[in-house]
């Protein structure tokens, strides 16, 4: 039987260290660590991710410093938001919730966010520093990906890791994050030639696609580590992932459920980000380095 990368159980632990290190420092500071979601629109799945993230912050002392605009707002005054937001010293860390409604380009309103307050690590600036391996926020999902692969022991030094999807907010930061730590490293996509072959090669295994239970016993190899990033709604009610679970657990040597896997993790590396920032303003050391790959 493989061994649950239980998201929800880590995340609650690495909670408790945030909440350690704002206590910590609390009485010193003028002022708690804050964090500015900014949502446009009203698209229901973010509604619940945004009400997450709130739920988190308030449970560990992060200020919730976020604002909510009609769907209708014009670029130029959200824009204008992510300024203020920038200007405004009692906010660490500011994070524009995807998607945004149609007519809203996303690309200019993410470069436009302070990079030292990018909360979710996606700034070109910082995806640059990840690439260079220095020190900056990191991208929260792949940083997730790595803490649970470090909490279950999971050893990446020389081992082969393949990564199914290439997007900007995953696939591509989490190969950079398994490269750096020192795992052999291979991506595929939507064109790439027999997945299953590629993907049995994995010791580890990271699935992004996007495609509800793509991956099945057929791309596993016996005794891999498989996570799985993937989220669905499934029609008949319930959430499922890119993996088929029931499948692929039996081979696996661990692997992450949906839900209870990535999805807290994101949450939580979101927290780390700002929790850092606020050290980082404040010249204090954080002491959660081994949570930034
Ligand atoms: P994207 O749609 O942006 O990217 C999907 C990637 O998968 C693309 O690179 C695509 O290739 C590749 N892909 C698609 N189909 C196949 C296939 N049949 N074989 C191989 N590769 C394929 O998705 P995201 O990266 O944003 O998200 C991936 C999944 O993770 C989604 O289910 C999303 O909901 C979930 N997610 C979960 C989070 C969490 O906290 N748990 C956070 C973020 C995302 P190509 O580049 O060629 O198109």
């Amino acid at each position: 039987m493989a061994t649950l990368l239980d998201g929800r159980l880590l995340a609650a632990t690495i909670e408790k260290r945030l909440q350690a290190v704002i206590e910590a420092h609390r009485q010193r500071l003028e002022r708690p660590p804050g964090l500015a979601v900014l949502r446009v629109g009203d698209d229901p799945a973010s509604g619940v991710y945004v009400t997450n993230k709130e739920k988190a912050c308030s449970r560990i002392g992060v200020v919730n410093l976020g604002s909510h605009l009609a769907a209708d707002t014009p670029a130029a005054e959200v824009l204008a938001t992510i300024e203020r937001l920038n200007a405004d010293p009692s906010v660490d860390g500011i994070l524009l919730q995807l998607p945004l409604p149609a007519g809203l380009e996303e690309g200019p309103l993410l470069a436009a966010i302070d990079p030292q307050k990018d909360a979710d690590g996606l700034h070109t600036l910082n995806l640059g520093r990840l690439l260079k391996g220095e020190p900056g926020p990191r991208s929260c999902t792949p940083a997730g990906v790595m803490a649970l692969l470090a909490a279950a022991g999971v050893p990446l030094a020389g081992r082969r890791a393949v990564v199914v999807g290439r997007s900007i907010l995953v696939g591509q930061p989490m190969a950079l994050m398994l490269q750096a730590a020192n795992a052999t490293v291979s991506v595929a996509h939507s064109r790439t030639v027999d997945l299953p072959a590629l993907t049995r090669q994995a010791d580890v295994l990271v699935v992004a696609a996007g495609r509800p239970r793509m991956i099945g016993a057929e791309h596993v190899t016996p005794g891999a580590v498989v996570v799985d990033v993937g989220i669905h709604r499934r029609p008949e009610g319930g959430l499922c992932g890119d993996v088929r679970f029931e499948e692929v657990e039996p081979l696996a040597s661990a692997i992450s459920p949906v839900p209870g896997g990535v999805g807290p993790m994101t949450v939580t590396m979101l927290l780390v980000n700002t929790v850092v920032a606020w050290c980082r303003r404040h010249g204090i050391a954080h002491g959660l380095d081994d949570l930034l790959p």
